[in-house]
């Protein structure tokens, strides 16, 4: 199963998502951000609260 988002390279590192995400799926991986496939649920709430747009909704 192929992850629900991905964080890409407008992240500016703020960390809001990481507190954000009820599963702990986000996680810091040699100076970027890895979404764990097998944790992330769906639900978007780091895409929303993201203040740069960075997290993106991958295509099903
Ligand atoms: S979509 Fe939900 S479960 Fe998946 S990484 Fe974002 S906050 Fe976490
Ligand atoms: S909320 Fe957005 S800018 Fe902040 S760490 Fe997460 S992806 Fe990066």
């Amino acid at each position: 199963m192929s992850p629900s988002v991905t964080v890409t390279d407008r992240c500016v590192g703020c960390g809001g998502c990481l507190l954000t995400c009820p599963t702990h799926a986000i996680r810091p991986v040699g100076g970027t951000l890895h979404v764990v496939d097998e944790l992330c649920t769906g639900c978007l709430e780091c895409l929303e609260i993201c203040p740069v747009d960075a997290i993106e909704e991958q295509p099903t």
